[in-house]
Order: C-alpha cells, then structure tokens, then sequence
C-alpha cells in the first residue's frame, strides 16, 4: 500500500535492520526500541490489523516471533513481552499489522499492564456468552 512505512521496508524503499525474512513475513528492529533488541514482526502484505489478517498469516507470524523470542536470549534479558496494538485507541501508530517483541530487564521500569477495572456480579459469565457468539 502507497504511503505505509512497512510496505516501503518490505520493497526495500526504506532501510531497515532485518532479523529474519521469508516470503511472507519480515522481522526487523523497531527504530524507537522500549529496550535494545525491541523487535516489530510484520506480513509482507498489507493488512491494517489482527481483524483484518488472515489466520494462516497471524500463525505464520507468530512462529517468527517465537523464533526471534529465541534468537533475543543473545542479549540476556531477563524476560520478553509480546504486543500487538490494534487500532488507534490500542496505541497502533503504524496500520500495518505488527507484533512487538520486547526484551526486558529487571528494574527497567517499563510496566505496559494495570489492571483498571473489575468484573461486577456474573458480568463474567456475561461477557463470555457475548464473545463466545461471536467466534
Ligand atoms: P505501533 O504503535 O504498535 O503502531 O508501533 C509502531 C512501531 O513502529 C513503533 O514502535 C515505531 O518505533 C516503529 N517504527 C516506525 N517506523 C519505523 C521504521 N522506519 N523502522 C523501524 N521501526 C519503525
Ligand atoms: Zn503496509
């Protein structure tokens, strides 16, 4: 797609530090690393996000991301976060499908999860039913 940054790293329009390449997904490092080694695995084809990638695609994507989750022990963090932002209000900057994969270290003060809500009387159940419909 004209005008997306990663389809332009995919052409090779824009340099990028790649990991990893097949013929259908790409792995480089994310220029603004949370921490060194802060990795993005995208398609090479453009979908915007998770809804829109096809299923082959996402599982395909999530074997280079447990290959480059290996390959990140090179730099001896003490744990790895795994992230995809899905539209605007998740944060997704980039609509191109991505997944961060992020090596971590104790102390290093980057805390992305807090619980902000709760679950009242049965609303558990609920919302199971609703998504469950859904699937
Ligand atoms: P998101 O907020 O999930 O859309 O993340 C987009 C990510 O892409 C950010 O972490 C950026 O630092 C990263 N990014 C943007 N442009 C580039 C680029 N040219 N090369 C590598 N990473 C990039
Ligand atoms: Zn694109």
């Amino acid at each position: 797609m004209e005008n997306c940054i990663f389809c332009k790293i995919v052409k090779e329009e824009i340099p990028a530090t790649k990991l990893y390449e097949d013929s259908e997904a790409l792995a480089f490092l994310d220029i603004n690393p949370i921490n060194i080694g802060h990795t993005l695995v995208i398609p090479k084809k453009h979908f915007k996000n998770i809804l829109e990638t096809p299923e082959d695609i996402m599982a395909h994507m999530m074997k280079i991301v447990k290959k480059v989750s290996h390959g990140l022990e090179a730099l001896k963090p003490d744990g790895i976060n795994i992230k995809m932002n899905n539209k605007e209000a998740a944060g997704q900057d980039v609509f191109h499908s991505h997944i961060h994969i992020m090596p971590r270290y104790k102390g290093d003060g980057f805390e992305p999860w807090h619980s902000k809500t709760k679950y009242k009387e049965g609303q558990k159940e609920e919302i199971a039913k609703k998504i469950i419909s859904a699937l």
